[in-house]
């Protein structure tokens, strides 16, 4: 069964509770809490080994990439992380500077975010090291965005580049968390998630969601150096794309806003961010399905990151 049948079936029957104002289905938990003009956002992620790092993985980016999963999902609602609980699953014989190394990567990225580690637990763990993450923070209730937003018009946007995340971004990314609060409190953001499953994988679920479809501009879609570097075959910028297409774990922020909010967004978000690239990829449309527009024309993009000639 593919992950995401399995999600459907086990989040088909959940128990809900009247705080509830998003469940699953988005990247966090929405939560009505009584704030008056907040709400908390909750979400809980895990890394395990031989998963998501390897056993020669240095423990201080394990820790870091544990974080910075769940800061990410907090970054592509617009939200604030407060505080986080850690629970480490640790396989006999691990050594106690090792565990002390795991939350070096964690800490420091917790003090760059501003986020407390209010607790957490350890366990045994029988066959290699895990640490599971609960992530709280906050967002004004005006400015949350959810996947669920986007419209007909929009126009796509992505920051950062794509593709080739495993030559080492996956465990040393940071969150876009200063960029996703910046964009939803100065733009009217439409819709908003963060790209674990690959562009073209998570800008389904944005479709799915809003109940629209997307053509994406093949020549605007920002290749990684890494995806390039490792692209091979007949054509290599053809992989490069498709690696920047369905490559998992960029952990960019992918969005969508209206047309007459593009300019004053790409004329504000060089002086704001020099540094980070901000690349507008595509439109959200009527008609369903995902496209891909390149020098031959427009064609359906298929899940593996082929776009075939109908
Ligand atoms: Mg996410």
């Amino acid at each position: 069964m593919r992950e995401f049948a399995l999600i459907d079936l086990l989040t088909a029957s959940l128990p809900t509770h009247g705080s509830v104002v998003v469940g699953a289905g988005d990247d966090c938990a929405v939560l009505d809490l009584g704030l008056a003009d907040r709400w908390v956002l909750f979400k809980t992620d895990a890394v395990v080994e031989g998963v998501h790092f390897t056993a020669a993985t240095e423990p201080r980016r394990i820790g870091h990439k544990a974080l910075a999963r769940c800061a990410s999902d907090l970054a592509a609602m617009g939200g604030l992380p407060t505080v986080a609980l850690v629970t480490v699953g640790l396989p006999i014989g691990f050594a106690p500077t090792d565990v002390q190394e795991v939350y070096a990567g964690l800490n420091a990225l917790a003090r760059r975010l501003g986020v407390g580690i209010a607790g957490g637990e350890t366990s045994a763990s029988p066959d290699g090291l895990w640490l599971s993450v609960a992530l709280l923070g906050t967002v004004a209730k005006d400015r949350c965005v959810l996947r669920s937003g986007g419209r007909p018009g929009d126009a796509l946007f992505v920051t950062g580049t794509l593709g080739g995340s495993r030559r080492g971004k996956h465990l040393d990314f940071e969150p876009r968390v200063v960029e996703g609060r910046w964009l939803a409190e100065r733009f009217p953001l439409h819709a908003m998630i963060d790209l674990s499953d690959g562009l073209a994988g998570d800008l389904r679920h944005v479709l799915k969601a809003s109940g629209v479809g997307a053509e994406l501009d093949a020549n605007a879609i920002p290749i990684s150096e890494a995806a390039r570097a490792t692209a091979s075959g007949p054509s290599p910028e053809e992989a490069a794309l498709r690696a920047a297409l369905t490559d998992g774990e960029d952990f960019e922020l992918l969005f969508s806003l209206a047309t007459e909010d593009v300019e004053p967004l790409l004329t504000a978000w060089p002086t704001k961010f020099p540094h980070l690239s901000l690349s507008h990829v595509g439109v959200l449309t009527h008609e369903p399905g995902l496209r891909l527009r390149d020098d031959r024309g427009v064609r359906p993009l298929e899940l593996d990151g082929y776009a075939h000639f109908q």
